[in-house]
């Protein structure tokens, strides 16, 4: 017996199409492919304009070689219009129960489509059940996250950086962690695309950079002066001039030298709005890092003229660097270039002994992995700060020292 599929689809960008050359051109852009598939289809096969540039195909088939082939033709008839370029994303549903209602057939092949939307390497996607476990999750996080604020369930755990060559803790990256009371430990991937998307993330990002802030205040105060924390900003933030604002009432409450929030930002190519964001940033007297260098989008165009103080490698750069003798070699010459630019280094996502090695061999001293430490809630980290505080006095004593500089370079912490 053939079988059914709802194909639904819409192009990626339409309302860009329609900005750059106006409405009536995004309406012929419709009619073409309204025409198109009027020539496509033949008579058991049905489509609908369902609304704006979303569009939906029902149609028979056999094998699924076959299916995906009809896609690929509908795909190359409409995908040029005059000069311009459509790229559109697929969503199919392939009919198993027939007695479904017709509703639910086309919520599913939406909900493939959307899922395909937000994917970069596949245009066409098939529903899965675990499409609906991801909107019940989406739900569930929309649901409860307000609740979660006012009952304190986002906590900041703290990642320690290490100097390899010192052996010494040389700051935090601040992580958040939804600690739900029935689910457990929620984590940042999880929860984070979805409240960047209704903007949540702000309310969220503002709470854990002051709780980073509390914390270095909390360290000044107990006489660790030089334990700079990093935090996470969303790309929501290079948005507007709130966040300046917020970081501006941080630091003025809790009193602490501003070079100690260090901002990590995650910079992509041609992204005109975080080289402002980020160079308005600098000019405050920010301290630069950016996130996940040498991954996805990132290249050296970025460095020509930038206002980050310090590259984070990112960890997949690392790992498929270190698989062969040119990606070292590539490695060390990232190091020296960074060193001869003047910016500072640290490695992401270091978890073997070969790595730190390696890294240590080309001359990037600064760490963060699992080899070291995991994340860890504040106090952890911050009575891991003491602990070595006292190592370093008992030295500082047997030693006969008497001054020691800034805590955290003048002792050696035992790492391992
Ligand atoms: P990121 O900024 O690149 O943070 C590094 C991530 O790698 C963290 O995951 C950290 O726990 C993990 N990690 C550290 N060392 C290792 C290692 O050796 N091996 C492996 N496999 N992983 C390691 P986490 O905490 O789950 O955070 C994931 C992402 O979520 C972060 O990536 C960041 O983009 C985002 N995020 C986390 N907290 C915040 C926040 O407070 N605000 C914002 N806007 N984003 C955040
Ligand atoms: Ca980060
Ligand atoms: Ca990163």
């Amino acid at each position: 017996m053939r079988r059914i599929a709802f194909i639904q689809f819409d192009i990626r960008g339409f309302k860009v199409i329609n900005d750059l050359y106006g409405e009536h051109f995004g309406d012929e852009v419709l009619y073409f492919i309204t025409d198109k598939l009027g020539e496509i289809c033949h008579e058991n096969q049905y489509f609908v304009n369902l609304r704006s540039d979303v569009f939906m195909i029902v149609t028979e088939y056999g094998t699924q070689e076959e299916l995906e082939a009809f896609i690929q033709k509908v795909d190359k008839k409409i995908s040029g219009f005059r000069n311009t370029e459509l790229n559109f994303v697929y969503g199919v549903y392939t009919v198993e129960d027939r007695d479904m209602e017709l509703r639910q057939m086309e919520d599913r092949a939406a909900m493939a489509r959307k899922a395909a939307k937000k994917n970069l390497v596949s245009s066409i996607l098939f529903y899965k059940e675990q499409f609906k476990e991801l909107l019940y999750t989406r739900k569930f996080i929309e649901e409860s996250m307000k609740a979660a604020v006012a009952e304190r369930q986002f906590q900041m755990y703290l990642q320690p950086k290490y100097s390899i060559a010192q052996n010494c803790i040389v700051g935090a990256e601040a992580l958040v962690r939804w600690i739900h009371p029935e689910r457990g430990m929620i984590y940042p991937n999880e929860f984070i695309p979805v409240i960047e998307e209704n903007g949540f993330i702000r309310q969220v990002d503002y709470y854990i950079w002051e709780e980073a802030a509390n914390f270095i205040r909390r360290c000044e105060n107990t006489g660790i002066t030089d334990c700079p924390v990093s935090v996470n900003v969303s790309r929501i933030h290079l948005q507007d001039h709130e966040c300046q604002k917020v970081l501006e009432h941080i630091l003025e409450k809790t009193k602490i030298n501003r070079s100690l929030l260090e901002l990590e930002i995650t910079e992509t190519v041609n992204d005109q709005q975080i080289s402002q964001k980020a160079l308005e940033l600098k000019e405050e007297g920010f301290k630069l890092l950016m996130d996940d260098f040498g991954s996805g989008y990132s290249s050296l165009n970025i460095l020509l003229e930038t206002p980050f103080d310090v590259l984070k490698l990112d960890k997949k750069f690392i790992e498929n660097m270190m698989v062969s003798e040119r990606g070292k070699l590539i490695l060390e010459q990232v190091v020296t270039m960074a060193e001869k630019l003047g910016l500072g280094l640290l490695a992401e996502g270091v978890e073997t002994k070969e790595q730190v090695e390696v890294l240590k061999t080309i001359g990037c001293d600064h760490v963060q992995g699992y080899y070291y430490a995991k994340p860890m809630p504040a106090e952890e980290f911050f009575q891991m700060l003491l602990k070595d505080l006292r190592v370093n006095k008992n030295e500082e004593k047997n030693n006969g020292y008497t001054d020691g500089g800034t805590v955290l370079s003048s002792y050696s912490m035992p790492v391992r």
